[in-house]
């Protein structure tokens, strides 16, 4: 928590980066600009992700941002990893969600809840090339997920796990899961557990990949555990606590998501400004007219205001201040509006906003689950009202 003397200075603009953040900003959007857009409508069509990109990823930090550097990481912040988040989805929300996934929710879990042999053997390999999964989700619990049918059985110095999870981003290129299964099913939610998987382990596999509407280059899988056989070290956390990890750990990563849906708009935002310049009707171009002005503008607002809210979780949650009912304000709201820049980002476009010829189509299949995953949009307003109506 910050000392009384902190928050009696002048507090800084929630926007105000320091020079080492600007620095971090400008290094990943130049990246973003020229090694991943000019492969962003082939891997979109392709429903892959290029390994050498991901393999560029860990080279320059991204996928360790948050891990200290004794195991490899960057020793960054939990604000730098959303600063990433947000550059990589202005160009393309696939890249932006796997970076995300990695940071916010399966290193962040590990630095926080992992024991001192499972940071030594874990962190510095997802710092250097292994690629993380979060499998929380099954077929039968997804918004209620601790009613999850994974289970957990105690054999003594290991476990065995059977069940199925669905809908893992990045389970495809993963070497490891951060998979939650129930070892005591009688004591409900008390019963999940957190256990750290490899994708070699015995009765481990990766099942059928998704053929979604959006997001196409990032990997959505199922995975299959028949007997898959976890060592008893591999739990993490205390057996029975993981609904807690679980919980926490969201918290944290729908900051991030929010940060994906605030990238995604500013890139229907910028898009539509440069054709509103370029694209003449009744011999002018069509950003003269003052009802495509009233749709920039009031795009551009409610892109800033998603930003303020994304950046304050982002930084309380750096400052260790309580930021649950902001975070999911944060993924709300951003989720909302630019779901609403994309579609108009296509009506500013005329026709040809609804080809693959121009970004914005890719931008308005993409958007789509931003309402949808680390808690739907329901989910967001149920974590804002408890935290109105119960003291
Ligand atoms: C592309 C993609 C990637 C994903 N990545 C991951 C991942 O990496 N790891 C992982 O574990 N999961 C992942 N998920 C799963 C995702 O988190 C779930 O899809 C999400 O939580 C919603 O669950 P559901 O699909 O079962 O919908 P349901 O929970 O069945 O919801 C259906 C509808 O009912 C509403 N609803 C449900 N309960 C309530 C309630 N109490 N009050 C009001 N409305 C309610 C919901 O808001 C929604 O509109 C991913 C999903 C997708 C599509």
């Amino acid at each position: 928590m910050p000392t009384s003397e902190q928050l009696e200075a002048a507090p800084l603009p929630l926007t105000a980066l320091s020079g080492e953040e600007k620095m971090f900003q400008a290094t990943v959007r130049k990246f973003a600009r020229e090694e991943i857009r000019p492969y962003v409508r082939e891997m979109d069509e392709a429903g892959l992700f290029r390994k050498d990109l991901i393999k560029k990823f860990f080279e320059m930090g991204l996928m360790g941002i948050e891990i200290p550097e004794q195991f490899g990481g960057q020793g960054g912040t939990f604000f730098q990893a959303i600063l990433a988040v947000e550059e990589l989805s202005a160009v393309d929300p696939s890249a932006g969600v796997i970076v995300d996934v990695q940071n916010t929710i399966c290193n962040n879990a590990l630095i926080r809840w992992a024991t001192p042999e499972q940071k030594a053997k874990y962190l510095p390999r997802l710092a250097e090339n292994m690629v993380a999964s979060y499998a929380l989700s099954e077929a039968g619990s997804g918004s209620d997920a601790f009613a999850m049918a994974t289970r957990a059985e105690d054999r003594g110095d290991h476990f065995l796990l059977n069940g199925r999870k669905l809908w893992i981003t990045n389970a495809a290129e993963a070497g490891f899961y951060l998979l939650f299964a129930n070892a005591n099913p009688e004591a409900g939610y008390r019963g999940v557990t957190a256990f750290l998987v490899e994708r070699e382990f015995p009765g481990f596999q990766v099942g059928k990949k998704e053929d979604k509407l959006g997001l196409r280059a990032s990997s959505t899988c199922e995975l299959i555990l028949d007997n898959c056989r976890v060592p008893r070290e591999n739990v993490m956390g205390e057996v029975g606590q993981g609904y807690k990890i679980a919980i926490e750990t969201l918290n944290e990563g729908r900051i991030a998501i929010g940060s994906q849906m605030i990238g995604l708009a500013r890139a229907a935002l910028e898009h539509s400004v440069a054709y509103a310049k370029e694209r003449k009707q009744f011999g002018k171009p069509i950003g003269e007219f003052q009802m495509v002005q009233y749709e920039l503008a009031r795009m551009a607002t409610e892109v800033e205001a998603a930003r303020l809210l994304v950046y304050n979780a982002a930084r309380l949650r750096d400052a260790g201040m309580p930021f649950l009912m902001e975070a999911a304000m944060a993924k709300y709201y951003s989720s909302e509006i630019a779901e609403k820049a994309a579609s108009k980002a296509i009506e500013v476009h005329g026709g040809v906003g609804i080809t693959k010829d121009y970004p914005v189509e890719k931008l308005y299949r993409d958007v789509k689950i931003g309402r949808i995953y680390e808690g739907t949009s329901n989910i967001q307003l149920l974590t804002i009202a408890k935290k109105l109506l119960v003291k």
